[in-house]
């Protein structure tokens, strides 16, 4: 694992004043990128061919780095020229998403604003699991084999795909036809069946808060809100019952997008303090805990009960939705501020601070 020590040692080779933030150009990264400008930092994207355009049109790029895959990030002279560039990497769901935990703690030697030690409780689920319970959250009962399946359950794959794959069940023989189903359709190979995750399904609304920890503060911000806009699930009441039946449709949870949301201000202190407490135990678990973006994946229940499914700690792409404002980051900063303009300031008053080694690892 790349140590502190050695991201250190990065660290203090660079040029504060010429401190560059750079991400994957997919996912937040014009969330990311526009929050950079609006602080006066200068920006490196790394991105594919077929998605430079984006960056044609929204010109928030000043270094442009194309890529054939995102794993090219590992290359020893990609790193280099990054390392040159002065840059810190914004972390977020593409790179869980296209590299593993050990390709990003072992072989990604750039700073990055986070904590990599904790990127190991994240992507594990029994880890995440064991951190949440611990930090008092309430989470959805978890079931270890098919066989136990007693409720409705919904059936997980390991990884962030922004929930392709995943299917309902409320038996035995039902989650062994629906996944034998979901092979067939292409949406599951038979080798994800050994490292699906079923989770009891609670019946409510989601709701993803995302705060902001900073350490420079020691506060953790509530900054935005958001539910997501899933295909195929969210298209299903578009049709009567009779024909759903008839089709005999296992819904799918691909996410195309997400929605803004404002929750009734009776729930926000269990939002808050939830927050507070997942970052205060996370820095038992790997101090100084979580450094700058996270997000909680709720379902409130019609008896107003919180249960958390997830914890992403790192920007999620449903900030997406508070670029320019949000009503809880306004609240707090008054206009114009967003979880990657947020990331920025951070960066900025560390350098400030000289203490730039504590927002990165
Ligand atoms: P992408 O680069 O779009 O493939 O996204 C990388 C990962 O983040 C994938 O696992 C996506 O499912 C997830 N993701 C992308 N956009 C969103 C979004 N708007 N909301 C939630 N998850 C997303
Ligand atoms: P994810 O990709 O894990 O955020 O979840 C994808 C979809 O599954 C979202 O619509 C979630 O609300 C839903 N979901 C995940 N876990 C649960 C659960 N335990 N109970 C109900 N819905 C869930």
């Amino acid at each position: 694992m790349i140590d502190d020590t050695a991201i250190g040692k990065i660290i203090e080779k660079y040029d504060p004043t010429k401190l560059a933030i750079g991400t994957l150009g997919s996912h937040s990264s014009l969330n990311i990128f526009k929050g950079a400008k609006e602080e006066g930092f200068r920006t490196v994207c790394i991105c594919k061919e077929k998605d430079a355009i984006i960056y044609q049109k929204y010109p928030l790029v000043d270094e442009l780095i194309v890529v054939d895959d995102f794993t090219d990030l590992l290359s020893p002279s990609l790193q280099e020229r990054l390392c040159a560039l002065n840059v810190v990497l914004i972390p977020h769901g593409s790179f869980t998403a296209y590299l593993s935990t050990e390709q990003l703690t072992d072989n990604l030697a750039v700073p990055l604003m986070g904590n990599r030690r904790l990127l190991h409780w994240e992507t594990n689920r029994k880890s995440q699991e064991a951190w949440l319970r611990q930090a008092g959250l309430k989470l959805p009962m978890t079931f270890k084999s098919p066989d136990d399946i007693d409720r409705l359950i919904i059936a997980k794959l390991q990884g962030a795909r922004g929930g392709r794959g995943y299917f309902l069940a409320n038996s035995p023989l039902d989650f062994y036809k629906k996944s034998e189903e979901m092979i067939k359709r292409g949406l599951l190979t038979k080798e994800d069946l050994a490292y699906v995750h079923l989770q009891e399904y609670v019946l409510g609304v989601n709701a993803y808060p995302s705060y902001f920890s900073s350490i420079l503060n020691n506060d953790v911000e509530l900054l935005a809100m958001d539910r997501r806009y899933e295909s195929a699930v969210d298209s299903i009441g578009k049709i009567p019952a009779s024909e759903q039946l008839e089709i005999n449709i296992a819904p799918t949870y691909t996410v195309v997008g997400n929605f803004p949301i404002v929750l009734r201000e009776s729930l926000l202190p269990e939002i808050l303090r939830m927050g507070e407490h997942v970052h205060r135990k996370a820095t038992e678990l790997a101090s100084p805990g979580i450094i700058g973006p996270f997000c909680l994946e709720t379902v409130i229940t019609d008896d107003l009960k919180i249960y958390t499914f997830e914890i992403s700690a790192r920007i999620v792409a449903g900030t997406n939705v508070g670029i320019g404002t949000s009503p809880y980051a306004y609240l707090r900063y008054g206009e114009n501020m967003y979880m990657g303009r947020r990331i920025a300031l951070e960066l900025k008053e560390a350098i400030k601070q000289k203490r730039l080694s504590a927002v990165v690892a």
